[in-house]
C-alpha cells in the first residue's frame, strides 16, 4: 500500500510540440491505475472488524479493492459493467476478488444495474460498500494526496488542469486543491460526447443520445462525487478522436494508456489554440495493457 502515489510526470513534446503539456502517469501505480489512491484513503475509514467489502466499478476501482483485499485479508465482490475489458474483469479475479457482470444501460436506475448489484450485497453480506459515486472520500483522496503531490512535482507552474471524468473525484478534489493554491488556474473537464457533466456545468443541453466505447469517463446520471464549483468548463470528444489520441500516445510519446487518457489528449488537441503560452497538466488514469483485445 506504501508503495501507491509518486507517480511520475513526463511532457508530452512529441505530440503537443509548441506547446507546455504535462502528464501525470497513474497507471504507474501498484494497481494500475489512479484508483489505488482513493481506495487506499476510503478503507481509512473501514468499520473495525470488517471482513467484506464490495464496490461498483468501471474496473479499476475494483482492481485496487482487490489487492488491497489481497494485502488485508478481506473477502472482496467487484460489480461491474458487462462492457468492462476482459483484461480488467481478470485482473480483479487474479488478486482472488468475486467479479460481477451487470447491465449496463441501467446505471443506478434498476436493480440489474452495477451499482444496484453492490447495494444488494452490501445489505444482504453486511459487506462495507465504499460507493465511490457517492462518497466525500473520493474526491477527499485526490484532495489530500494526488493533488498536492501534482503541485509539488510542478513548483506550482500549472495553469491550466484539464481532466477526464467518471465519477467525478479526480477532477474535484484535484481540481479544488489547485484552486486553492492558485485561483486564477482553469480546471477542464473532459468527457465522451453526450455525457451529463457538461450540461452540469455549463448548462449546454444534451442532444445526443449517451454512449461510448471508452471506459471510466462518462455517465448518463451526473455523480454526487463531482464538484461543479471547481470546474469552470467541460468538453466533450468523440470516442473516434479518443482512441485515435491514444494509438498517437503509444505510437509517438511510447505512453501506452487506456481511452480515458486518449479522451483527455483529444481535448487539450482540441483547446490547444485557445490555451497559447499556457502551462498545461493532465493525468493519465490507467494503462492500454487492459484494453489491448477491446481496442487493437
Ligand atoms: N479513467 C479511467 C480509466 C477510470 O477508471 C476512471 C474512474 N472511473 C476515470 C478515468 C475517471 O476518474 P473519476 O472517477 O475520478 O472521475
Amino acid at each position: 500500500m506504501e508503495a501507491i502515489g509518486n507517480t511520475p510526470v513526463v511532457r508530452l513534446k512529441r505530440i503537443f510540440p509548441n506547446a507546455h503539456v504535462v502528464a501525470k502517469l497513474e497507471y504507474m501505480n501498484p494497481g494500475g491505475s489512479i484508483k489505488d489512491r482513493m481506495v487506499r484513503h476510503m478503507l481509512k475509514s473501514m468499520p473495525k472488524g470488517t471482513e467484506r467489502v464490495v464496490e461498483s466499478s468501471s474496473g479499476n476501482t475494483g482492481a485496487a479493492l482487490a489487492m488491497a483485499s489481497a494485502i488485508f485479508g478481506l473477502r472482496c465482490d467487484v460489480t461491474v459493467p458487462e462492457t468492462t475489458s476482459n483484461e480488467k474483469i481478470k485482473r480483479i479475479g487474479a488478486y482472488g476478488a468475486r467479479v460481477h457482470l451487470c447491465s449496463v444501460d441501467s446505471e443506478r436506475a434498476t436493480e440489474l444495474g452495477y451499482h444496484a448489484v453492490a447495494e444488494r450485497i452490501a445489505k444482504e453480506d453486511d459487506a462495507f460498500y465504499l460507493d465511490q459515486y457517492c462518497s466525500d472520500l473520493n474526491r477527499e483522496a485526490h484532495y489530500t494526496d494526488t493533488g498536492p503531490e501534482l503541485w509539488t512535482q510542478l513548483d506550482g507552474e500549472i495553469d491550466v488542469f484539464l481532466c477526464g471524468i467518471g465519477s467525478g473525484g479526480t477532477i474535484s478534489g484535484i481540481g479544488r486543491y489547485l484552486k486553492e493554491r492558485n485561483p486564477a488556474l482553469r480546471v477542464i473537464g473532459v468527457e465522451p460526447l453526450h455525457s451529463s457533466y457538461r450540461k452540469v456545468v455549463t448548462d449546454a443541453p444534451t442532444q445526443g443520445q449517451f454512449g461510448t466505447v471508452i471506459e471510466g469517463v462518462g455517465k448518463l446520471q451526473p455523480s454526487s462525487s463531482f464538484d461543479p464549483s471547481v470546474v469552470d468548463d467541460v468538453l466533450q470528444v468523440s470516442d473516434e478522436q479518443a482512441l485515435v489520441w491514444g494509438r498517437r500516445l503509444a505510437r509517438e510519446e511510447g505512453i501506452l494508456v487506456g481511452g480515458s487518457s486518449g479522451c483527455v489528449a483529444a481535448g487539450i488537441a482540441a483547446l490547444l489554440p485557445k490555451l497559447q503560452g499556457m502551462r498545461i497538466a493532465t493525468l493519465f488514469p490507467d494503462s492500454g495493457v487492459f484494453y489491448l483485445s477491446k481496442y487493437s
